[in-house]
């Protein structure tokens, strides 16, 4: 038996901390004793049922976690070794991590970085990751720091506290956009050099508005996006990767067609796996750890549910790591 975060609809929704039977582990190569998991924004809408995350039922959420193999039919991977699970449909499709123990695909993990623990993998979690594939992606477009300001909306949040820290490490002049301006100083110390009112950006805009970014970190969609677009200069680039104020885009084609601005998208479920170990591997070599303290609350399996509304309101400070054993 081991615990679990289980999601249940059937008559009605219900999600609960409670104990499963091993032999109900879904079929796959690799059994991992999770160590920490994480919340991320999409478990909040799983564990809420406020979004169609759970694509089947019974579900185990979390689409995170870092453990210790204690079973593998899988060539590369041996009792005692320790690895990341991110995304693959994790808490979606595949009973997740948001638990003691977790069945996954051996193609699907990734080895602990060295200069990490289980539990600052964690602390970066799909959020971390997603900020570091946004950051390759800039660069990978040709974004440099000497080029301007990079604007990093949703900046309180996981993706948007990991993209500041990592900009702002590698020299990048961060303008976070937020709608706490009691964050200010958080955000400052984490690397931004000036905080922008996120009302700012949250409203229809001009198709074309006075050109400021050199770059931008998008996690938040709809009107913000359209606006940071717009807001940007000529051949700049744009990452989106998230939604958390909507799924629209009412942007125009303008800054695409009169100013050479690049909209890059950016996924981190089914990001290849050599791209996932770049990530990784860049992650272990920027974040420090004196950041990853600055940015991580610890709780526990039961307390996920408590937080899980929360994460969805836009009440989390940074990324919360869950103790699957606490
Ligand atoms: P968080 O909830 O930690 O952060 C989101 C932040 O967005 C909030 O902290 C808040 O920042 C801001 N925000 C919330 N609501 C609104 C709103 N209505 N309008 C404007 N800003 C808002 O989530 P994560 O950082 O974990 O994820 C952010 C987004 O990225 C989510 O949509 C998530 O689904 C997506 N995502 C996508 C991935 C991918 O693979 N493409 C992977 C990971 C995440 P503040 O208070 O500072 O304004």
């Amino acid at each position: 038996m081991f615990r679990a975060l289980v999601l249940e609809n059937d008559g009605g929704f219900r999600a609960t901390v409670k104990s499963v039977d091993a032999a109900q582990l879904p079929e796959a190569d690799v059994t991992l004793a999770v160590s920490y998991a994480t919340l991320n924004y999409k478990d909040g809408l799983a564990i809420t049922n406020r979004g169609p995350v759970v694509r089947q039922w019974p579900m185990v959420a979390g689409i995170d976690g870092a453990g210790t193999v204690f079973a593998s039919s899988h060539p590369d991977w041996q009792v005692g070794d320790l690895a990341v699970h991110n995304g693959w449909g994790a808490g979606e499709t595949h009973w997740g991590c948001l638990a003691e123990t977790a069945r996954l695909k051996g193609d699907w993990l990734i080895r602990l970085p060295q200069a990490l623990s289980l539990r600052q993998a964690m602390a970066i979690g799909t959020a971390g990751y997603t900020a570091m594939l946004c950051v390759l992606a800039l660069e990978d477009h040709g974004l440099k720091p000497d080029a301007g300001e990079v604007l990093v909306t949703g900046a309180s949040g996981g993706v948007g506290s990991v993209a500041i820290a990592l900009l702002g490490s590698l020299g990048y002049s961060v303008v976070a956009a937020t709608g706490r301006a009691s964050e200010e100083t958080y955000l400052k110390a984490l690397g931004a050099s000036s905080v922008l009112d996120r009302a700012m950006l949250a409203s229809p805009g001009k198709a074309l508005q006075k050109e400021r970014w050199a770059g931008v970190v998008d996690s938040v969609g709809s009107h913000t996006l359209a606006n940071a677009v717009a807001q940007t200069r000529y051949g700049g680039v744009v990452t989106a990767c998230g939604l958390a104020q909507g799924m629209d885009f009412p942007g125009s084609v303008a800054p695409f067609i009169l100013r050479g601005v690049k909209l890059v998208g950016v996924d981190s479920v089914m990001a290849p796996r050599a791209r996932r170990i770049a990530a990784w591997s860049n992650l272990a070599s920027e974040i420090k750890d004196d950041m990853l303290v600055k940015i991580t609350k610890e709780i526990s399996l039961a307390e996920a549910l408590a937080w899980a509304p929360k994460i969805l309101a836009g009440e989390v400070r940074g990324r919360l790591v869950v103790n699957v054993k606490a």
